[in-house]
């Protein structure tokens, strides 16, 4: 079986990480799976997936701050549009994210949440997660 599902977030600042871990288990269990994978895919260039701590939010806090610290938001980039930074930090953590799917339920550890990624906010965004099982 497998099932493509469109996730539709709405960023509201120009850097941000959104949780989107219930919104991911509850596809998983509209769909039936119990054994399985649930891959998250990103179809944008200047937004990622990543998956870390989501119990802390400061995490995800410092993981923002260390992103502007490898890609500050002005520098001497060749892309005009003015969101290079974006483009490097989107690349950095990458587009796709998969999660072991047991039980109807997605095992990830106990701290881990899946974060969807903006760089280049505020704006209207997708998240495709496909379901295997
Ligand atoms: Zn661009």
């Amino acid at each position: 079986m497998s099932v493509v599902k469109t996730l539709e977030i709405s960023t509201v600042k120009r850097a941000q990480l959104i949780d989107i871990t219930p919104m991911v288990a509850d596809m998983v269990a509209e769909s039936g799976i119990r054994e399985g994978l649930a891959h998250i895919f990103v179809p944008h260039t200047t937004a990622a997936v990543t998956i870390n701590e989501g119990a802390d939010p400061a995490v995800a806090q410092d993981l923002l701050a260390a992103l502007a610290g490898l890609a500050p938001d002005k520098g001497d980039y060749s892309h005009l549009e003015g969101n290079s930074d974006a483009h490097i930090k989107a690349s950095l953590l990458g587009s796709s994210q998969s999660v072991p799917v047991s039980g109807g339920k997605l095992l990830l550890g106990t701290w881990q949440s899946v974060f969807f990624c903006e760089f280049d906010g505020p704006r209207r965004r997708k998240a495709l997660i496909k379901l295997l099982g």
